[in-house]
């Protein structure tokens, strides 16, 4: 069995080699770990800037053991990674972090929101459909209008559709794929909020200040943080936290997306069992950012209190929008983050800036 505290040296391994996996990279670098990256794509954000890069499919038998052997610990950059991957890598005897339950949860929206439930935690209500009679009945029963969306691989606002009459169920459900999918109630919110968190190897939870977001056509555009909050709604977001975390018994950084109602109550709408891009701005509005806290947690070192040092306002970079990265490096103020992705496909994430400002 693996020892921890890992000491430095150690390999950490990612399931993914996406932009996150990239600055988890880099973090775990400055702490002196290497790190594994297993990948489908041979020239990924992460493959190049990784120690060791394995090219094959998240599937793939052989890689999953060639990247168990690499690792010390297998950490993982997005929520869509085949349950049965994790599985293959646990009966290899390496350790894995964020565990099974906190991805099967993340991976179903149905089974997410009964675990939130479960814990005391709020969401909007909902009802689950497998068939378009189904659906008909969910719709009818949580009351138009309202969301339905896929349970499973949905991202980026992308597999949900509103549905105004009764009447449009079963065609909205057919839209979908006619795949299972959740009907959700509309959620009244005032503001979109995250709180970013992680609970360490020995149960400690840390919480950074809540982040407020604005997204457009479903993709995150822009994050406030710290928040203007009061301090009921952060000892919320914190109780949240908590609450998820342990529930889980989860090890390492998640992504808590929140809605905030008029009357102050905070419901979540999804977790996202990783470091988040909405926690970008921690990377330089706080002491240690998430992507380090999430090397810290899985590493078992003990994690860095949720220190903030600045106000950040972060802006993705979409598609094109990389191309005025000299304007941004001109900026005083501007911390520019850029992802070495070769291609700037529309709405594709290449980059983001943080505009730093001294804390109010
Ligand atoms: P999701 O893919 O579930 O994160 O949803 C993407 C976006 O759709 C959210 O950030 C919200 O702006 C909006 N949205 C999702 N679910 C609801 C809901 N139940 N009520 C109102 N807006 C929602």
């Amino acid at each position: 069995m693996t020892q921890f505290p890992l000491p430095p040296g150690s390999t950490i391994g990612v399931l993914g080699g996406g932009q996150l996996g990239r600055m988890l990279a880099e973090a775990a670098s400055r702490l002196g770990f290497d790190v594994a990256v297993l990948e489908r794509d041979a020239d990924s954000p992460a493959g190049r800037v990784a120690a060791k890069l394995l090219v094959a499919p998240y599937d793939d038998p052989a890689a999953l053991k060639a990247l168990a052997e690499a690792s010390d610990v297998v950490t993982y950059e997005f929520e869509n990674v085949p349950a049965a991957s994790l599985e293959t890598l646990m009966a290899l005897e390496v350790e894995v972090a964020p565990g099974p339950k906190a991805l099967s949860a993340a991976q179903d929206r149905v089974d997410e929101k009964t675990f939130l439930n479960s814990q005391g935690v709020a969401t909007v209500a909902f009802a689950a459909a497998a068939t378009a009679a189904e659906a008909a009945e969910a719709v009818a029963k949580i009351g138009v209008p309202c969301l339905m969306k896929t349970r499973r691989e949905g991202y980026d606002g992308k597999g949900q559709r509103w549905v105004e009459h009764v009447a449009d169920a079963a065609a909205v459900f057919e839209a979908l794929g006619a795949r299972p999918v959740i009907v959700e109630a509309p959620a009244d919110f005032v503001r979109e909020l995250s709180v970013i968190a992680a609970r360490g190897r020995d149960g400690a939870v840390v919480a950074y200040p809540l982040a407020e977001n604005h997204h457009e056509g479903g993709i995150l555009r822009r994050t406030l943080a710290p928040a203007a909050t009061t301090p009921q709604l952060s000892e919320q977001a914190d109780r949240i936290a908590a609450k998820v975390l342990t529930g889980l018994g989860y090890i390492g950084v998640i992504g808590i997306e929140l809605f905030e109602l008029a009357d102050g109550r905070l419901l979540v709408n999804e977790i996202a069992p990783r470091v988040h891009n909405t926690g970008h701005w921690t990377q330089d509005g706080c002491e240690v950012d998430q992507f380090e806290q999430h090397i810290r947690a899985v590493a078992g070192w003990p994690l860095a209190p949720a220190r903030t040092i600045a106000q950040v306002e972060m802006l993705n970079l979409l598609g094109e929008e990389v191309d005025a990265w000299p304007k941004f490096a001109a900026e005083p103020e501007t911390r520019l983050h850029l992802y070495g992705k070769r291609e700037a496909k529309p709405g594709r994430k290449m980059g983001h800036i943080n505009r730093v400002k001294p804390l109010r």
